[in-house]
């Protein structure tokens, strides 16, 4: 059967068409620059990218395409075949401790959590109302970022600051990319045949966190209320006092959300290095004798491996560290890097497979604690949520 996982940002909307439970991509694509004068429309034919440049003018038209593109482009014979749509979103708080099925009274929920994501909710929620009104007779399944994370207790969720501020606005961590870390953690806990598994996630790609997993579940992770918490990332500067906010803005005139938006934008990679933001040209410079890019990398493998110890020591104990994401799954250099800063906790690097591409282990097989890549696939998550919601 056939099931759309969606991803609706902005002035973007993602999406998968997937053949369950088999698990197979039919097609994929992207309705791009929404509401932009420069908008397009992306659908992948027999493999090879068919793309448009259209007028779209908001999500509801960005919605019709893609249902009509899938028909048109001969995908589907008719939108009876699409049995259910799974749609990402970002924050869930504590109202949903699993996916939902979404109703009226979903929507609503959801949309109480705008003060909590306001970049992230109200986009997601434009693409469910699109595609509720476009195929109406076709179950929704909503997946949260921060479900997988509901598994934290009080001492790793709570922040030591006045306990009035969780009760009364929901400030505590939530945690992020809960569906690439339950995907990752269950696939490494099978190839460890193991569900009791300890496993560290480590999800790197331009935001990148990392997950704590024992037994299943989801027991700490790095992001916080908001994506901007934990290790350093390609724009975003992770832990940084926030007694920063106050002094950049008296230095340089700015207002905190100004100078939050420097943290969120213009710091990690790019702040360091005042290069890029992307670790392939982090490494390159580095490699070339650049002395800003090699602090960018090694302030990052510093910090990763700061977390990797204490959750080695929350947990008590640990089977497996794991990659993935843009970083974690294509960089040789960054993996070798974060497991020889670890080294202390038993993890010995296979040079040969490490240097590899695709799922693998990347530990030499005496190696006490494992070390792995493992591709995420956050649309398959999806898929199979929808399935397991409605029972399909
Ligand atoms: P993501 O957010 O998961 O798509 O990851 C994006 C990041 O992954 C990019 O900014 C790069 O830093 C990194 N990346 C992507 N492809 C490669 C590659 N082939 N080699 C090294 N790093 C890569």
């Amino acid at each position: 059967m056939k099931i759309l996982a969606v991803n609706a940002g902005s002035s973007s909307l993602k999406f998968q068409l997937l053949e369950m439970p088999d698990e197979m991509v039919i097609t994929s694509g992207i309705v791009e620059r929404i509401g932009y004068d420069n908008a397009e429309f992306t659908i992948k034919v027999n493999d090879k990218k068919v793309t448009e440049k259209l007028e779209i003018k908001n999500h509801k038209v960005a919605v019709h395409l893609v249902v009509e593109g899938l028909i048109k482009h001969k995908i589907i014979k008719s939108l009876d075949e699409i049995k259910g749509v799974g749609h990402r979103v970002v924050q869930g708080g504590e109202l949903f401790k699993d996916s939902a099925i979404i109703t009226d009274e979903v929507v609503e929920k959801i949309k109480s959590l705008n003060d909590l994501a306001p970049l992230h909710n109200p986009a997601n929620i434009t693409g469910i109302q699109a595609f509720r009104e476009a195929l109406p007779d076709v179950i929704q399944v909503a997946v949260f970022d921060t479900t997988f994370h509901q598994t934290m207790n009080e001492l790793a969720y709570l922040y030591a600051a006045p306990y009035e501020w969780y009760k009364k606005y929901g400030v505590r961590k939530y945690g992020f990319h809960g569906t690439s870390h339950q995907y990752v953690s269950e696939r490494a806990a099978e190839l460890l045949d193991n569900p009791n598994a300890k496993i560290i996630v480590c999800h790197l790609g331009n935001g990148a966190s990392l997950c704590a997993v024992d037994g299943g579940k989801s027991v700490d992770t790095s992001m916080g209320l908001t994506p901007l918490e934990g290790i350093p990332m390609g724009t975003r500067s992770g832990n940084v006092d926030p007694a920063v906010l106050m002094l950049i803005a008296a230095k340089e005139n700015k207002t905190y959300a100004e100078v939050l938006d420097d943290l969120n934008k213009k710091s990690g990679y790019l702040g360091v290095s005042g290069i890029s933001n992307d670790s392939r040209d982090i490494i390159d410079n580095m490699n070339k004798g650049d002395y800003r890019s090699m602090l960018a990398h090694k302030i990052q493998i510093k910090r990763i491996a700061d977390y990797i110890g204490s959750y080695y020591v929350y947990m008590g104990g640990l089977d497996a560290i794991v990659f993935t994401a843009g970083i974690g799954e294509n960089s040789p250099e960054i993996r070798k890097g974060i497991l020889e800063a670890i080294s202390v906790l038993g993890v010995t690097v296979d040079e040969e497979q490490n240097s590899k591409r695709g799922e693998r282990m990347v530990s030499t097989s005496d190696s006490r604690v494992k070390a792995f890549i493992i591709p995420t696939n956050e649309e398959v998550m999806i898929a199979r949520e929808v399935i397991r919601l409605e029972n399909l």
